[in-house]
């Protein structure tokens, strides 16, 4: 999941930006972004759309796994990141809210507090520039494994419970466009046409 605040932040530093301005660590903290970008998979990706297997070793290409995903999202600017987004149909995500410290859940099961909801725009590291309004339960407790193999289990609320809702969904090959309203869906799926490269 792509960080709520991130597109405006942008605009606002552009709207200051100065000519003169030493703007040298922006420039390379936007390259190391579209450097990850690049390496995530991007609507309408097929992988985008399919259901991931549970993992049945815990091994070192596991480990690894983890570890590479653990990094593009950092580098992408992300709060979470779902193995189908790089390709991989294993159940595993990473999420690090609100720079908390990179937690991994392999094998997730989600319990959704349904007593109470909210609606907040997300985005998406597959989906570029779109955010859209999503209803979420504002507490959750996710269950599962480590990259070691060991339990895991996490209550979890605001930020957080959104993005392992957010990355729990990639597993299912479910996207944001899918649970936004029609109007907002209407209007992403448009942004999201393949557009020809004008030279
Ligand atoms: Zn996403």
């Amino acid at each position: 999941m792509a960080h709520a605040h991130d597109e405006h932040e942008h605009d606002h530093e552009h709207e200051h930006e100065h000519e003169h301005d030493d703007s040298g660590a922006d420039r390379e903290r936007e390259f190391v972004r579209r450097q990850a970008l690049a390496q995530i998979r991007q609507y309408p990706d097929v992988a985008l759309r399919m259901r991931a297997r549970e993992v049945a070793e815990f091994d070192e290409f596991l480990v690894q796994l983890v570890e590479r995903m653990a990094n593009l999202m950092h580098d992408a600017q992300g709060v979470g990141l779902a193995a189908t987004q790089i390709g991989v149909l294993q159940r595993v995500f990473v999420f690090a809210p609100d720079d908390e410290p990179m937690r991994a859940v392999v094998n997730p099961r989600l319990t959704l507090d349904e007593s109470e909801k909210a609606v907040d725009e997300e985005g998406c590291l597959s989906l570029r520039e779109v955010r859209v309004p999503v209803e979420r339960a504002t507490k959750v407790v996710i269950e599962g494994k480590d990259p070691n193999g060991d339990d895991v289990r996490y209550e979890l609320e605001g930020l957080a419970a959104r993005v392992v809702q957010h990355e729990t969904d990639h597993l299912d090959g479910v996207l944001t466009i899918d649970r936004t309203d029609p109007e907002s869906r209407k209007q992403a799926l448009g942004a999201l046409r393949p557009r020809p490269t004008l030279v």
